[in-house]
């Protein structure tokens, strides 16, 4: 009993229909839908084992009455972005990058999200061209921005004119060296990366890099894979955001088969973000020291280019941490402790 159709599922009575929910459990889920938005798209719905009640892409999408469990330590702006907001639209909190926020649209809305009290469809779901005007004025005004990254939402959300406009912008303000935006359209809606979004990726003259979000290996699939290539031949670089979820990826089997996959798809693996205190999404995360184990365990078994950085948000717009253990388990004057990757210990000399 696999799920798919044409178009993207939306409400609790689609999920029933499309088999991704049982009828009876759709009145404890009701209020969780009218809270945070609901999207799946027929890429990801037919990855879906409808006979596996664990499986993992049901998990990242699938809403379950979990989400209404918060949790003390959870809040609604998790990582602190509105302290660092100068104009709307901009989140500018190292000096040389900033975020630029341009829409609340994704095309999947994924259970864990750390953005969920502000993504979803309808009203302020796009911003307007004014705003995303005044955005651009104030990357303009700051020479020290080197890079403009784009998210939101999902900016391969915007119409390929849209997209265009803003890389037009963005290519004449001669300081910004780098666009990045980060996405997870290529995996969950890869017909969507079209030639007429490439070119508008293109039209900044900059250098493009994509962040592709995704959270399990069978989220790269053939499709998925070529919407890669298509944006890599065309001279865009790529790399990796992948989140450490419970039930999802949290074992070296599944986070290894995912990291070799971005690499077979010429994607860079580059950030593994411990889960943000999002609220609703206590049954996602792991503890840090199961996190560190797990990447520990990637050391040995994965080529070095299958290596993600473990980055942890620090709650209350602190800014990433790297998460992992070091090899350099001690340090002092008369020499170095260091950890090989089967656990041994060996002595480094000093200077
Ligand atoms: C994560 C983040 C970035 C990007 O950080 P990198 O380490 O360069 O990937 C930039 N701005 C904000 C506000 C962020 O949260
Ligand atoms: S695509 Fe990104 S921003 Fe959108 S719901 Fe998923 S995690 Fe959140």
């Amino acid at each position: 009993m696999t799920a798919s159709s044409g178009t993207t599922l939306r409400s609790l009575g689609e999920l029933v229909d499309a088999g991704l929910l049982d009828r009876r459990d759709a009145p404890a889920i009701a209020p969780v839908v009218t809270r945070y938005a609901v999207a799946i798209t027929p890429t990801m719905a037919s990855l879906i084992d409808g006979g596996d009640p664990a499986d993992p892409i049901a998990r990242q999408f699938v809403p379950t009455p979990a989400e209404l469990d918060a949790r003390p330590e959870e809040r609604p702006d998790p990582i602190g972005d509105e302290a660092h907001s100068p104009v709307p639209g901009i989140v500018h909190r190292y000096p040389n990058r900033v975020l630029l926020k341009v829409l609340h649209v994704c095309p999947v809305y994924c259970r864990f999200c750390f953005r969920r009290e502000v993504v979803g469809p309808g009203e302020g779901a796009m911003l307007p061209p004014v705003v995303v005007d005044n955005a651009l004025d104030y990357v303009a005004s700051h020479p020290e921005v080197w890079e403009v990254i784009l998210t939101g939402g999902d900016p391969f959300m915007l119409s390929p004119r849209r997209m265009a406009g803003i890389m037009e912008r963005l290519a004449t303000i001669d300081h910004v060296k780098i666009v990045r935006l980060h996405t997870r359209v290529p995996a969950v809606d890869p017909d969507r990366v079209g030639g007429d979004l490439i070119a508008a990726l293109k039209a900044s003259g900059k250098t493009v890099y994509v962040a592709l979000h995704a959270n399990h290996p069978r989220e790269l699939g053939p499709a998925a894979r070529a919407a890669c290539a298509r944006l890599i031949d065309a001279g865009i670089a790529m790399v990796s955001q992948t989140v450490l979820l419970r039930g999802v990826n949290d074992d070296a089997e599944t986070l290894g088969a995912l990291m070799r996959g971005f690499v077979e798809a010429r994607v860079k693996p580059y950030y593994l973000h411990h889960g943000d205190l999002a609220p609703g999404t206590g049954h996602f995360r792991v503890s840090l020291a199961e996190g560190q184990a797990l990447v520990a365990a990637l050391r040995g078994r994965l080529s070095g280019l299958c290596q993600p950085t473990y980055v942890i948000d620090l709650p209350g717009g602190h800014g990433k941490a790297t998460a992992a253990r070091s090899g350099v388990v001690a340090l002092s004057d008369s020499g170095a402790e260091i950890e090989d990757y089967k656990g041994g210990r060996h002595i480094y000399p000093p200077p």
